[in-house]
């Protein structure tokens, strides 16, 4: 299977980010004053938390000031500590030890709901709206905390935030390249270009596609033949930055937690590669 890493052409805008500096537009943050990288999906379940949290790891294991940041998230578990109470995303928590940074949890998971549901779903039920410029104003804080930030969507681009704004319209704000995660088997094909077409409506830039396996890959010979034509395939569309192999564990802490996450991506995505990626950010 040929490797279309640095090959082109592209249907996709996505193909040209990575070492050009181009930015998308931004209404919000300041485009090029901030170094870092949106982490969006093609669905939900898909792996973000663990790409971003293996990035954060290879960063802080570079020796890069790395931060992180969970902008808005559901089915949170209710946090006490210093006498402040709220609740916090599971993703959120794994970034931060991850990343091994002790922003504030306003600053890392400024909008975090109980209900594991859509965002605007569960905004609407606990009649709580998400501010937009709340989210801003916490990425902003925290870009001037770090050299390099890493943000977790939630779901996938067109998910709902408020009854105006859609993921892919917050990260147009933040004003960061994007990185898509997609899923290896039957439907990502379809799953993958819809957001590859999102982007490129959206005018977002787009580092390209990673493809992360989360689970065993299947018993039946036919669900193998997709998951091993499909990266061929999005080749033809987009950049692929690589395949992750499913790697039960990956989110144990202890001793060589960071180690294990940073070696997972390091030895899957090409180290050079991402070492251009952090630098473009
Ligand atoms: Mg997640």
């Amino acid at each position: 299977m040929r490797d279309r890493t640095n090959e082109g052409p592209f249907p996709f805008s996505c193909r040209t980010t990575v070492g050009k500096g181009k930015r998308s537009r931004d209404k919000g943050s300041g485009p090029g004053t901030v170094r870092g990288i949106f982490i969006t999906g093609t669905d939900t379940g898909v792996g973000k938390t663990a790409v971003a949290c293996a990035l954060a790891a290879w960063c802080r294991r570079q020796g890069i000031d790395v931060g992180v940041m969970k902008p808005v998230a559901t089915g949170g578990r209710w946090w006490s500590r210093d006498g402040i109470s709220r609740w916090v995303s599971e993703d959120a928590i794994r970034l931060a030890r991850a990343a091994a940074v002790d922003d504030p949890w306003p600053l890392v998971n400024p909008v975090c709901f109980k209900e594991p549901l859509a965002p605007w779903t569960a905004a609407r039920r606990e009649q709580r709206p998400i501010r937009l410029e709340v989210v801003l104003k916490a990425f902003r804080t925290l870009s001037a905390r770090h050299e390099y930030l890493i943000v977790e969507g939630i779901g996938g681009l067109l998910v709902p935030l408020t009854a105006r704004a859609t993921v892919a319209d917050l990260a147009g704000r933040l004003g960061l390249p994007l990185l898509l995660i997609a899923r290896p088997g039957l439907g990502t094909l379809n799953h993958t270009l819809l957001s590859l077409e999102c982007l490129a409506r959206s005018r977002l830039p787009c580092h390209g596609v990673v493809i992360n396996h989360t689970q065993r890959p299947p018993r039946h010979p036919m669900g193998r033949l997709a998951e091993r034509t499909n990266p061929d395939v999005l080749g033809q569309f987009a950049r692929v930055c690589g395949t992750l192999p499913f790697r039960p564990g990956l989110f144990r802490s202890g001793r060589g937690a960071t180690r294990q996450l940073a070696a997972w991506i390091s030895s899957h995505l090409e180290p050079r590669w991402l070492t251009r990626l952090v630098a473009s950010g």
